[in-house]
């Protein structure tokens, strides 16, 4: 599931649509650094997502036997999450600004890099 927000930067101002979330075919990765985002298809990835994938399934499962709360689930990163990230770094190298793409890095304003995003809820969109 994806999503599109508006969303303002507290830093300077500037406003852009943000996003985030990658889809069934695809994963969304981010530079650590500059918050740059890159799509990288599950095919693309071949043997490091499938093994991602059914750990991530393991996972589901348990999940389903408690409340799911996502928001905890992403500030606890697995470590196979870091396995997968290092496998995807060999695949998709590194941000133009030397920076690591990562699943989890936080959004960035695009003009500023700052982190200090206010999302608007209300004008999400859903894709995928
Ligand atoms: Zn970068
Ligand atoms: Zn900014």
């Amino acid at each position: 599931m994806g999503t599109l927000s508006k969303t303002t930067c507290l830093q300077c101002g500037h406003t852009f649509v943000d996003r985030s979330g990658g889809g069934r075919l695809f994963h969304q990765f981010r530079c650590e650094n500059c918050g740059e985002s890159k799509f990288v298809s599950h095919k693309e990835l071949g043997e490091a997502y499938d093994r991602y994938a059914y750990k991530s399934i393991q996972d589901l499962f348990e999940e389903l036997q408690n409340e799911p709360n996502f928001e905890i689930e992403r500030e606890h990163e697995k470590d196979y999450e870091k396995d997968y990230e290092k496998d995807v770094e060999n695949i998709v190298g590194r941000c133009k600004c030397g920076g690591r793409y990562l699943l989890h890095a936080p959004s960035r304003c695009p003009k500023c890099h700052s982190t200090q995003l206010e999302r608007d809820d209300s004008d999400t969109i859903f894709y995928d």
